[in-house]
């Protein structure tokens, strides 16, 4: 019986001696958080309660499309005022950029601004003219163009036949010429000028009236023909009535002033030159030789 006893004894505590013998500490919980990655030797162990998270949809599906607008709400739909502020006139559009700086004037003026210039032998009262507006007939035109109607001449004011239109050039060169003639008048032939007789002067032409070719300096009111002089004695000299005798008196002076001219203008051509000019000097300020340092003296 007493066997029986103890036996019972060591079975009840046998479970109590067995947890007491063995050292080894018993195995921490493995967090969730310590498998997977890093643990190499711990076996991929998925926790039971990892959430698998549901895979994004692609982001265009996310996106509520607009509601389509009918051609009529279109239509109908008010304006915003501030959308697009309402232009007022005379207003410069507004920059597109701020450091861009739009000129005050236009780009482009609607017509050339005009430049004109005072000539100074009419300021000073060597000729008679009175200046003119701009003159711009196709490719011809003057800038100051002038209507000149006396030279003066050895102290006096000498008319000039006719509506002369020239410019200042022209007008500057004639004193020292008509002064030159009235004095060999006055020391040959006892006489002087009375009028200067003059035939084209601003006419937008060719050169020679020719239908192609270069514009004559006429064109420019840079020309002037001279068909001849009144004298005080009464007489008359033209070009084409008096040239052809160069013995006689008229004669020699209209060689003598075709002459004389050539020391004021770089152009002068007269009966010699070509037939055209039979009846008139021409005289001009044209450019010739590369320098317009020449002079052109038929
Ligand atoms: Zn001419």
């Amino acid at each position: 019986m007493r066997n029986i006893l103890a036996l019972i004894a060591m079975l009840v505590c046998l479970p109590v001696l067995a947890q007491e013998t063995v050292g080894e500490p018993p195995m921490p919980r493995v967090r969730p958080a310590e498998l997977g990655v890093g643990s190499s030797t711990l076996p991929a162990i998925r926790p039971a309660w990892t959430v698998v998270m549901p895979a994004e949809r692609p982001t265009e599906t996310l996106l509520v499309p607009m509601p389509r607008v009918r051609p009529d709400e279109a239509q109908d739909a008010p304006v915003e005022a501030t959308a697009v502020p309402p232009e007022t006139p005379g207003t410069p559009p507004a920059a597109p950029d701020a450091h861009i700086v739009v000129p005050d004037v236009p780009a482009v003026p609607k017509e050339p601004r005009v430049f004109q210039v005072a000539c100074p032998s009419v300021l000073q009262g060597q000729v008679e003219a009175k200046q003119l507006p701009p003159i711009s007939d196709k490719q011809c035109g003057a800038q100051s163009p002038l209507a000149l109607t006396g030279v003066l001449t050895n102290g006096r004011m000498v008319p000039i036949s006719g509506a002369v239109t020239t410019d200042c050039g022209v007008a500057s060169a004639m004193p020292e010429w008509i002064s030159d003639v009235d004095s060999y008048l006055k020391g040959r032939e006892n006489t002087q000028i009375a009028e200067v007789l003059v035939g084209t002067s601003y006419m937008c032409r060719n050169v020679n009236n020719a239908t192609a070719g270069n514009l004559s300096f006429h064109a420019f009111a840079d020309a002037l023909d001279v068909t001849g002089f009144k004298l005080e004695d009464g007489r008359t000299i033209t070009v084409e009535g008096d040239w052809g005798d160069p013995l006689s008196a008229a004669g020699r002076m209209l060689r003598y002033a075709h002459d004389a001219a050539c020391s004021q203008f770089t152009t002068v051509l007269g009966p010699e030159a070509n037939a055209l000019h039979h009846d008139h000097f021409h005289v001009d300020l044209g450019c010739h030789g590369k320098t317009c340092t020449s002079r052109l003296c038929e």
